[in-house]
């Protein structure tokens, strides 16, 4: 019996969405919702009480980072992660897979996630990455802290992320890199697949798991992996990788994968969430998403608005003595003024980033929250 319950309150006539309730042991999440990134068991720049605030109802926090600083076993010792962080809402764990590609040929490449990709780097059929070691047992890697070698496989997951003791646990897998050819992912996807049963096996029964689909950008390849992830007996599903390079393919791999998903159970899309992405991963059927957008961009500089985004140090904001952004509720709209938080950037004040992390996360929140309402009042 899953930990985790999953109900679908309303179904869209004119999409794949779905509003939801996502019940787990410590608490229900409404759905679609944002995943708020805590990578190291902090929302940076903020206090957990104010991501609360700005509407976070549920965070992911990683495997890989954790395991590194400060160690699952003083995760463990304190109780879990929800004890050691002090939050007793809805809490995830992603695998540590994704690390291994940013680590590995992410490095070598240069890549991020989507967008477009450096043609004469394509990564081939048996070629490996520089600073990692990937074959059936898992991934040895150096340690960026210390130089220690470590190593990740899907049982070495399953265990570390049972002592964190998230409500949610994602299978180990291999995020495909986006410039790899077709022999490539087709033997990482198998690799993942041959994980993902390898983690059924070693998974702690009192946490949810979710399966992740891979297959990167063929469309074919993501079938097959989502016909052989649904087949598994995970609570849920999470879609990893690459979507192509525009929002049209990005449309056809979701909807290519969510059309074999079992309909009654939940789906995480893993890394992704402009806020012009939101309403279309939502309209295809995505539950959950977590995304480092908001609080990233906050800590840079960059707020997102209901006019756009603003670049706060702009020396023009300096005599916008008005609300960053006059539609927002956020408790730094309410307090303080556009001019003020650009002259706290410009001084390289910590208090900018906190003002803008706050406002951010509230605004992609409320991005959300719309969609809801529009899918609950029939237009989405
Ligand atoms: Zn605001």
């Amino acid at each position: 019996m899953s930990t985790i319950e999953f109900n679908i309150t309303q179904r869209s006539e004119k999409s794949r969405a779905r509003l939801g309730v996502l019940r787990t042991p410590h608490g229900e999440i409404e759905t679609p919702a944002l995943v708020t990134v805590a990578t190291r068991g902090t929302v940076r720049a903020v206090t957990l009480e104010q991501a609360i605030t700005a509407g976070s109802q549920l965070l992911i926090c990683n495997t890989y980072h954790l395991h590194l600083r400060p160690g699952e076993e003083v995760v463990g010792e304190a109780g879990g992660l929800h004890k050691f962080i002090g939050w007793d809402r809805p809490l995830m764990t992603d695998s540590g897979g994704f690390q291994v590609f940013s680590l590995g040929f992410g490095r070598d490449y240069n890549l991020g996630k989507i967008g477009p990709t450096d043609a004469s780097g394509q990564v081939k059929a048996g070629q490996r990455p520089k600073m990692l070691k990937i074959d059936d047992a898992g991934v040895r890697f150096t340690s960026f802290i210390d130089g220690r070698e470590l190593f990740i496989g899907p049982e070495e997951s399953m265990r570390i992320q049972s002592l964190l003791g998230a409500d949610i646990a994602f299978a180990f897998d291999e995020c495909t890199p986006p410039n790899a050819d077709r022999e490539y992912t087709e033997s990482s996807v198998a690799q993942t697949h041959r994980w993902a049963d390898r983690c059924l096996e070693a998974r702690d029964p009192k946490q949810a798991l979710y399966g992740i689909v891979q297959g990167g950008k063929f469309v074919d390849l993501r079938r097959e992996s989502a016909q052989f992830i649904a087949g598994r007996l995970f609570d849920g599903f999470g879609i990893g990788g690459e979507f192509g390079e525009d929002k049209d393919t990005m449309s056809e791999m979701l909807r290519t994968v969510v059309d074999e998903l079992p309909e009654n159970r939940p789906r995480h899309l893993l890394g992704i969430g402009h806020p012009d992405d939101i309403e279309l991963i939502i309209r295809e059927g995505v539950d959950t998403f977590d995304c480092t957008v908001p609080t990233q961009y906050a800590r840079h500089g960059t707020a997102f608005t209901s006019a756009g985004r603003v670049s706060i140090s702009a020396s023009s904001n300096l005599r916008r003595h008005g609300p960053l952004d006059p539609t927002c509720d956020c408790p730094t709209c309410i307090t303080n003024s556009l001019s003020y938080i650009c002259h706290l950037y410009r001084a390289k004040e910590t208090a900018a980033a906190i003002l803008l992390t706050v406002h951010n996360l509230h605004y992609f929140n409320r991005l959300v929250e719309d969609v809801r309402d529009r899918i609950r009042s029939g237009s989405i």
